[in-house]
């Protein structure tokens, strides 16, 4: 187990054991001893009144495509899909926030494998279905024979400052009035990251940034996306023109209008109350990247 430090869903890696991924008599003899997390197809998974995974016992767990996630403390660990069987079923979303490092790590591996192997059904070269290969980290196609890997898009989120108080928060154009977020997009090909964090600030904003500096990484399975933090610094012109298709909205805000905004709940559709004219009033839960890069730019770490 490795402690990473970083955002939730990062801060701890447990050993993959890759190597035991093709030895089935290996794979047979620890799933006898295994411990089971349950992944449904809408990626929730059994949880305790505390937030904790409800692990099952091989023995106890049901018929479904079977993956071996790696091992913890000498123990195996599994990952087995399966329809909810009981109303304490939760996602990431839900329980993240409450999730020890180590079982949230667990969970986001399964749900990244889970979602993967429902959206890559058939062969991308000839078309043909493909079946589960080494413990589930892979997809072999039956009649050409290659192999296919689990998928993860890169995808580049923001804190931009101007090198004094106010930080560039937006709110997308799904989201109620009063949230704001770090800006991110996704990392096109043959672009490196810090162009994508240069080039999504601008299509989306319209300004000029230096300085872009990467801070931390966050897995985000819903489907397959890599999170990278950066951080940056405003160049030149602050004045803001906003992509209408990607942004509703976009300001400079100080670290007291930030400070003073509420955690958002999970419904973004509803809009919060900015009667007062006050247009920042939610930022994004503990739980996500962008709340840990605002959170390091108000204590002044980035
Ligand atoms: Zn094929």
């Amino acid at each position: 187990m490795h402690d990473a430090g970083g955002p939730p869903l990062s801060r701890v890696s447990f050993d993959r054991a890759a190597l035991h991924r093709s030895d089935d008599a290996w794979l047979a003899e620890a799933w006898a001893r295994a411990r089971v997390v349950l992944i449904s197809p809408k990626s929730s998974t059994p949880v305790t009144d505390a937030g904790r995974i409800e692990f099952r016992a091989a023995a106890d767990a049901p018929d479904g495509p079977r993956r071996f996630l790696g091992v913890i403390d000498d123990v195996p660990h599994f990952a087995v899909t399966a329809e909810p069987d009981g109303d304490n079923w939760r996602t990431l979303r839900e329980f993240g926030a409450a999730a020890d490092d180590l079982e949230a790590g667990l969970v986001v591996s399964a749900v990244g494998l889970e979602q993967w192997h429902q959206r890559h059904t058939h062969c991308p070269i000839c078309g043909a279905p493909t079946g589960e290969t080494l413990a589930g980290w892979t997809r072999t196609c039956p009649e050409d024979g290659s192999q296919h890997f689990p998928r993860t898009d890169p995808a580049v989120i923001m804190l931009i400052h101007d090198g004094g108080d106010l930080a560039l928060l937006g709110r997308g154009p799904q989201w109620g009035e009063g949230r704001f977020s770090t800006l991110a997009g996704f990392v096109e090909p043959g672009e490196s990251l810090e162009a994508a964090v240069a080039r999504e600030v601008y299509e989306e904003v319209g300004v000029a940034i230096r300085d872009i500096r990467y801070v931390a990484s966050q897995p985000w399975p819903f489907p397959a996306s890599l999170m990278l933090g950066f951080v940056a610094r405003l160049d030149g012109d602050p004045s803001i023109t906003l992509d209408p298709v990607e942004m509703a909205e976009a300001g400079w805000f100080s670290r007291e209008e930030i400070r003073r905004a509420a955690d958002w709940t999970d419904d973004l559709t509803t809009p919060l109350d900015v009667s007062d004219g006050v247009r920042l009033r939610g930022i994004p839960p503990h739980f996500s990247i962008s709340r840990f890069l605002i959170d390091r730019w108000l204590a002044g770490d980035i």
